[in-house]
């Protein structure tokens, strides 16, 4: 008798994926990887100059990087207590700027030459969440992602934030298993596969695309709260990013709009959708 036949049905041959809990961000990628898959994207797309117009925003949301003095964690005791509590250590909630916050905005809104526009405007609070996620993604990647510790499936570990969306990562040590991605900060959280992020719900979940569109991006539908979040399978194109090919499959939430369902993935580029 060989040692495969006591394997169990459906166990996989090698290595078995041993996802890790949280990825934390590296900021400089993050944006630049942002910027480069806009401006990839943006030639021969429907949407292509807002695409373009992201891409610039994306590639100053690197930039402003260089040079910005280190942000400041919360004090050590109290990340340690909001651990201890199930609390994200760097709740969005309860988050005051700082100076660096302030000067990491000034920057960004600069370079983007957006600081007359009116600051109810769109652009002005694009830039403004810009701004942010930027700040966050920094203080993130100063924590250990070994501390971190679920809030809930759909809650981001870090700051507690929604998802943008979810990732199904062709990582080899965490193959075919799926990853949230904060809006806010960055981080990547390990999230049950079939389960809504929404309200856990793991009954009545779907899952949508659109017709004649690669089956690459789908929209994760829940029959309890009605809403959608979208799941992108990097499994089967690696070059997806969570953020960038949310908004370049507008069409998708048009037509989940149009049957009703609620959009939930969080996304600063995508507001009012
Ligand atoms: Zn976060
Ligand atoms: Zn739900």
């Amino acid at each position: 008798m060989s040692d495969i036949g006591a394997l169990k049905p459906g166990t996989i041959l090698g290595e078995a994926a041993k996802p890790p809990f949280a990825v934390l961000p590296d900021p400089c990628l993050l944006f630049l990887n942002r910027a480069r898959r806009f401006a990839a994207l943006a030639p021969n797309h429907e949407l292509g100059p807002y695409l373009t117009f992201l891409s610039v925003l994306t590639g100053a949301q690197y930039a402003i990087q260089t040079d910005l003095p280190a942000p400041a964690l919360p004090p050590f005791d109290r990340i340690g207590q909001a651990l201890e509590h199930g609390m994200p250590p760097i709740s969005r909630t309860v988050y005051e700027p700082d100076q660096t916050a302030v000067d990491t905005l000034e920057r960004l809104l600069t370079r983007l030459e957006v600081a007359e526009v009116p600051p109810e405007s769109t652009a002005a609070i694009q830039a403004l969440l810009a701004g942010l996620q930027v700040h966050f993604a920094r203080m993130a990647s100063l924590l250990q992602a070994s501390d971190l510790r679920p809030i809930a499936n759909g809650a981001c570990p870090v700051c507690g934030s929604l998802p943008v969306s979810s990732v199904v990562v062709g990582w080899p040590k965490a193959y075919n298993t799926r990853f949230c991605t904060c809006s806010l900060c960055g981080t990547m959280w390990n999230a049950v596969r079939i389960a809504c992020l929404l309200c856990d719900s793991t009954d009545g979940i779907s899952f949508r695309s659109v017709e004649d569109k690669p089956d690459t991006v789908k929209a994760e539908t829940c029959d309890k709260c009605r809403g959608y979040v979208k799941i992108l399978y990097q499994v089967k194109d690696p070059a997806l990013d969570p953020l960038v090919d949310d908004v370049a499959t507008l069409g998708l939430d048009m037509l989940m709009a149009e049957e009703g369902w609620k959009r939930g993935g969080q996304n600063p580029f995508l507001l009012g959708y």
